[in-house]
């Protein structure tokens, strides 16, 4: 059809004579038309009781308030049928537009044309009546309808997705396409772009399981029907008004959600299951614990109620909550894309028991030769949800355990087993640059504790109004004496009011945009001058694999190999490997992270924010044992590993060193870094003149 006639039939559709006779729903156009025979099955007409979570979808196809229809279901759901077979009937007999169905590639397009699309068409009379004359009009890729609209059947390929409209575009199987179709962008805006000449008339749909691996582990929803952060079609659905299949629980009469994945049913988490898999009768299993559980008040709910419960089931926009009255509340969240995500336990086509054998079957698989495929086959096709490799679920109990264990712990305070101060600084440029500063007390065996984390984002300088600039670590030497002042000078209370305690060392990164080397440099001269130069050292990460060392020494400054200032070069690789190892440690001693609780609900009196332990879990180890970023934000690992490293600068690590530590890592009464809050005014003020006159007067203007 071409841009003219698509208006023309836009300007006949406000006319009532010559609208179609059938405004009815999708689901009653494909139910009353769609006649379904497979050779050696059953026949019939399409019926939607049997898969009554399809029911909404399809009827949302013929929506004019919706530019589309995302479905993320399980493959035993029904899915294609309803919203392919189904919907292409109903358009060719009550609603025509030319339409155009993508499957993932020729050979499924030519499949799906010989198998369904031509036996729907043969054994569905009324479809049978509108096939078009000539045979010209029927061939494997194009079928043309009497009243003149034309099917596609299709492949993603930018020919295939560009140029031509389509009222109708349908793309199935979405996650097993690529994401970037020959570089001309994703299939679901390709195919949107389609759809655009025809308004509101136009609809596209797009259906799948998930397919696209979870990147972030330790995601957290931040509303009740958001899914996790992943490529593909959920991130269509996380797009959507993101509607879930609700259950009423036959026992209680509240209402439950038919949860993708395996939520439903009380069973140990997988680490438990992969150690006890292999001795287990895994058919007894299945069926002993194919038992959904009701979130609201513990009841069981054999499978025997599933039917019903799925026939009685409705979808819930994110926002909305049910109550056993079946009163809606709340406020919708609102879409042009009506998305919907089905869980494997509704769909029609599988058991609980096979679903959960299925599972174990994939758990011992991977127990006994570690191949997580068929794993990540049944949790994305039979259960409908998106894979967690098993190393980025390891990584993540690791990262977010600290989060839940961590104390109730004061700022600024030494704790009495803690024997020196480490500091770290992160240099960030740019337009939020900063000095990202944290500092650790650490103890025997490096048992360490997070006594202070703070942005440095002021310079002394003069800015807009009565501010100071912000600082800019590129440009601006001065401004790397802030670090000088506030962190290589500070000292942190003791349990004794007459104790305070010195930062022993502050790493400092050198590395980052251009301008910031070379001020590091000059600073660190400076500090020279002013016999500082031990109390710092400055960093920078080292690429390349396969490094066998942690840190390592070189001089820079001048000419290669003839530098003035000594550059600790860091193996960030194996720091990460150091830092999760101790972040595994359960119960304090060597190695032990203490960190307080973070600021939140639970804990409005906090100081350090949450972003603290997102940032700790910004990272993962591959299977090739590299460290990967996943999250924008990583200054806390980053910041971690400095300390390590500092650590490891100072010997705390070397065979023998507890043994008889120097005195800057005794206990405080023997400690040379621990001085009184006077000494420490007088390292502060080094050119005032007259210190007995603050030791007898100390006045708070001076502190
Ligand atoms: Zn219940």
């Amino acid at each position: 059809m071409t841009d003219l006639e698509a208006a023309l039939s836009d300007v006949c559709a406000a006319w009532p004579a010559l609208q179609p006779p059938n405004r009815m729903r999708v689901s009653e156009g494909a139910a009353a038309n769609l006649r379904i025979a497979r050779p050696g099955g059953a026949s019939g007409y399409w019926n939607p009781a049997e898969t009554p979570y399809m029911v909404e979808p399809v009827d949302m196809l013929g929506s004019r308030r919706h530019a589309a229809v995302c479905f993320v279901g399980p493959a035993q759901s029904g899915k294609t049928i309803g919203l392919c077979e189904g919907w292409m009937t109903h358009a060719v007999i009550n609603d025509p537009g030319d339409m155009l169905i993508v499957q993932m590639t020729q050979d499924k397009a030519r499949e799906y044309s010989k198998q369904r699309i031509d036996r729907a068409i043969r054994n569905s009379p009324n479809l049978w009546a509108m096939r078009g004359a000539s045979s010209r009009d029927d061939n494997l890729h194009d079928k043309q309808f009497k009243n003149g609209m034309w099917l596609r059947l299709a492949w993603p390929t930018p020919s295939n997705l560009s140029s031509t409209s389509y009222r109708y575009v349908m793309l199935t199987d979405y996650d097993r396409v690529e994401d970037d179709i020959g570089g001309e962008g994703d299939m679901f805006s390709l195919g949107l772009a389609r759809t655009r000449t025809f308004l509101s008339r136009g609809m596209l749909a797009v259906e799948s399981s998930p397919g696209r691996p979870v990147v972030d582990p330790s995601w957290k929803p931040s509303t009740p029907h958001e899914a996790p952060p992943t490529k593909g079609i959920l991130g269509i659905y996380n797009r959507s008004d993101r509607r879930r299949w609700m259950w009423k629980c036959p026992h209680c009469a509240d209402w439950l959600e038919a949860k993708p994945g395996l939520g439903l049913f009380a069973l140990p988490p997988d680490d438990e299951l992969i150690e006890s898999v292999r001795g287990m009768d895994i058919d007894a299993f299945a069926r002993d614990h194919a038992r959904a559980v009701c979130p609201t008040n513990g009841c069981l709910i054999g499978f025997e109620h599933r039917e019903r419960m799925n026939r009685d089931g409705r979808w819930l926009q994110d926002g909305l909550g049910l109550d056993d009255h079946d009163r809606v509340s709340g406020t919708p969240r609102e879409s042009s894309i009506a998305g919907y995500w089905l869980g494997g336990a509704a769909a029609t086509y599988i058991t609980w028991e096979t679903l959960l054998r299925k599972h174990m079957q994939a758990l011992l698989e991977y127990s006994l030769n570690g191949s997580e495929l068929a794993l990540q086959t049944t949790i994305n096709t039979d259960q409908g949800m998106p894979y967690t490799s098993r190393h980025l679920a390891e990584a993540a109990a690791v990262a977010t355990d600290p989060a839940s264990r961590a104390e109730d712990r004061e700022r600024y305070i030494v704790p009495n087993g803690a024997r020196f101060l480490l500091a770290a600084v992160d240099v960030q440029g740019g337009k939020n640059a900063r000095f990202e500063v944290q500092v650790h007390a650490v103890g025997e065996h490096q048992e360490e504790w997070l006594v202070d984390r703070f942005p440095i984002k002021q310079s002394k300088r003069e800015g807009m109004g009565d501010e100071f600039a912000p600082i800019d670590p590129a440009t601006h030497p001065e401004d790397w004496d802030l670090i000088t002042e506030k962190v290589v000078n500070a000292t942190y209370r003791t349990s004794d009011p007459d104790r305070e305690m010195r930062v022993k060392l502050t790493v400092v990164d050198s590395g980052g945009e251009d301008g910031v080397t070379d001020k590091a440099y000059a600073w660190y001269r400076r500090l020279r001058k002013e016999g500082l130069q031990h109390r710092v050292r400055l960093v920078k990460g080292a690429s390349g694999k396969d490094l066998d060392w942690y840190t390592r020494e070189t001089m820079v400054g001048a000419k290669q190999g003839q530098g003035d200032v000594p550059l600790h070069l860091l193996n960030p690789n194996k720091l990460k490997d150091v830092v999760a190892a101790c972040l595994k440690r359960k119960v304090p001693g060597p190695g032990y992270y203490h960190f307080p609780q973070a600021k939140g609900p639970k804990n409005p009196q906090g100081w350090l924010p949450a972003s603290f332990f997102e940032e700790l879990a910004a990272e993962v180890r591959n299977e090739r044992g590299v460290w990967e970023q996943i999250r924008l934000r990583n200054e806390t690992l980053d910041l971690c590993c400095y300390i390590k490293a500092g650590g490891m600068m100072l010997g705390v690590d070397r065979k023998g060193f507890w043994d008889a530590p120097p005195r800057w890592a005794r206990h405080h009464a023997d400690n040379s870094e621990v001085i009184s809050p006077e000494a420490r005014r007088a390292m502060r003020e080094p050119a005032a003149p007259r210190p007995e006159a603050r030791r007898s007067r100390p006045s708070a203007y001076l502190s």
